[in-house]
């Protein structure tokens, strides 16, 4: 079985409202435009690699903030190959025996997000392991997620001024480095369980399914911004009823979640999250199927905020 190192770089439209009355399909938020990754074997050794950058057709214009992150150009996106192109590539350079390992938890459910806006198949991507997981289970027990960097630093791996961060193909590299260092075959074996213990929130917002989502924009009173409307309309997602719910407590910084009931569909688990677009404030609100893991969640984040615990701080 061979392990497949990936790392990702993707591009952010500025968050903007959905026009609720045309209904008209707001762009996506994210577009992947670089993939970087290292085959290792079981031995751990590299025995090939991949790198390839994506033509953005979504979001055309470079997000400052990715262009100074990443050093990726437009004139250099300009050269690469469309998405569906650049990402069978790397399914068949996958091949058939293999796990794929990421640091942190984004880089696949975006993959998947990405596939998914091309109508593109998800199945290949298969079994994958967030490496921050099987670092902190390995080192200190640590329950936040770390930067590559500072597990680089941990393990004094050092890293090379001509080979920055932030490149996809590089901070695979990288990974991979790091990956020599742990017991793969041991964290993999050990990671249901220890992914529940690094990130219980992560955890439950991984099995959620979306059934809805909306964005509301935000007033400004004396100087403070407001939403009144994101937190006091829950109608049910199926027929539309006011839902019955319970207060709305803080999951981390700029979001709170809460429980709704409609008598006749069940229980919602639902997020308010605050955006920041580049000239006004928004809520969006994320309604999912209740599940017990989220109820469970939400039951926990109550009592925190009865002892006044401040959030998990990984979020
Ligand atoms: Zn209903």
């Amino acid at each position: 079985m061979n392990y497949i190192v990936l790392d990702m770089e993707w591009n952010q439209s500025y968050p903007r409202i959905i026009n609720e009355t045309t209904k008209k399909k707001s762009k996506p938020k994210n577009e992947i435009i670089e993939i970087g990754a290292v085959k290792l074997n079981e031995d751990l050794e590299c025995v090939d690699t991949f790198k390839s950058l994506v033509k953005p057709v979504y979001i055309k214009k470079l997000n400052d903030h990715v262009r100074k992150l990443t050093g990726i150009t437009a004139e250099m996106l300009s050269e690469g190959d469309y998405f569906p192109e650049v990402v069978w590539d790397f399914r068949d350079w996958c091949g058939e025996d293999r796990v794929i390992l990421t640091w942190g938890y984004d880089d696949i459910p975006m993959l998947i997000s990405c596939l998914k806006m091309y109508r593109l198949e998800t199945d290949w991507v298969g079994e994958w392991y967030n490496l921050q997981v099987i670092f902190n289970a390995q080192t200190d027990g640590g329950k936040n997620q770390r930067s590559l960097a500072s597990a680089m630093e941990y393990f004094e791996c050092g890293i090379d001024e001509e080979h920055p961060q932030h490149d996809a193909f590089n901070d695979a590299r990288y990974t991979a480095m790091v990956c020599r260092k742990l017991d793969l075959r041991r964290g993999i074996e050990e990671y249901a369980r220890n992914t529940k213990a690094m990130s219980p929130t992560a955890t439950v917002f991984m099995n959620l399914k979306e059934v809805a989502r909306r964005q509301y924009r935000c007033t400004v009173i004396n100087g403070r911004s407001q939403c009144p409307e994101a937190f006091n309309t829950n109608a049910c997602p199926v027929c539309g009823a006011p839902m019955v719910r319970g207060k709305w407590v803080r999951q981390g910084r700029g979001k709170l979640v809460s429980i709704g009931e409609c008598r006749e569909h069940g229980r919602y688990f639902m997020q308010n999250r605050l955006l920041k677009g580049k000239t006004e404030k928004l809520v969006r609100k994320t309604v999912f199927e209740s599940n017990p893991e989220a109820e469970e969640y939400y039951s926990d984040r109550i009592k925190a905020s009865e002892r006044k615990e401040p959030a998990e701080a990984a979020e």
